[in-house]
């Protein structure tokens, strides 16, 4: 899944308006920003097999630390401990935490069987949306609209950039996953790889948009007072 972890970064902007929309896509995406450099460094394995599912060609072989929940919940806390002690605020810490773990939810249900519960001998899970292409661009496509909405409506641009920015960045996502969805199976390993570090570029236009955004809730005019 792609769109649906952003989905939930703009979506939870609601619910901690004082963190920024880079800190969540940060939470979000987590997994698969420490993934390739796992990849990198042998931890863990995949490989390009065209038509393993109708979405993706990537067979994850091996990614326990980046995808499993145990593995989740440890980059989560990490997170969580991060902002609690940069920032103090508690409750926006386990919100952080929460859509962290949110990851492996939505992989759950795009990927094949691959994702396990804890770091070694457990069974794989995923109930395989990706065999759909149509199912996956419903479920996904629906996810991210929803979530682009509630963050539209919770926060409102202060300037240009704050507004014209956010439609951009909404058209880039999109037309990287059409791309990703429709487009040749990648070349090679390495190519995969530094697409997926790319996605830190992603979570510093986060930070860049949300700076230019503020909260959405207007301010109530109070009669009689
Ligand atoms: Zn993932």
């Amino acid at each position: 899944m792609f769109l649906g972890h952003f989905a939930v970064a703009f979506a939870a902007k609601r619910a901690v308006p004082e963190v920024s929309l880079g800190t969540l896509f940060l939470a979000a995406q987590l997994a698969d920003l420490v993934w390739p450099t796992l990849v990198l460094l042998g931890f863990e394995h995949f490989a390009i097999r065209p038509g393993i599912t109708a979405v993706t060609p990537l067979e994850f072989i091996r990614y326990p630390y980046s995808h499993s929940l145990l593995g989740m919940a440890a980059w989560g806390a990490l997170l969580g401990i991060a902002y609690l002690v940069l920032r103090r605020k508690a409750g926006a810490a386990f919100l952080l935490f929460l859509v962290v773990l949110s990851h492996w939810l939505l992989d759950f249900v795009t990927h094949r069987p691959d994702l396990r519960l804890v770091i070694a001998g457990s069974e794989p899970y995923g109930l395989g949306l990706w065999h759909s292409r149509i199912g996956t661009l419903l479920v996904e496509g629906l996810i991210f609209a929803v979530g682009v909405w509630i963050y539209v409506r919770a926060t409102r641009p202060l300037d240009r950039i704050g507004r014209l920015a956010l439609i951009a960045l909404v058209a880039f996502l999109v037309l990287i996953y059409l791309g990703s969805v429709f487009g040749p199976p990648p070349p090679s390993i390495s190519a995969v790889v530094w697409n997926a570090q790319a996605v830190w570029l992603l979570v510093a236009c986060g930070y860049w948009i949300d700076a230019h955004r503020g909260s959405g809730l207007r301010p109530r005019i109070m009669i009689g007072s």
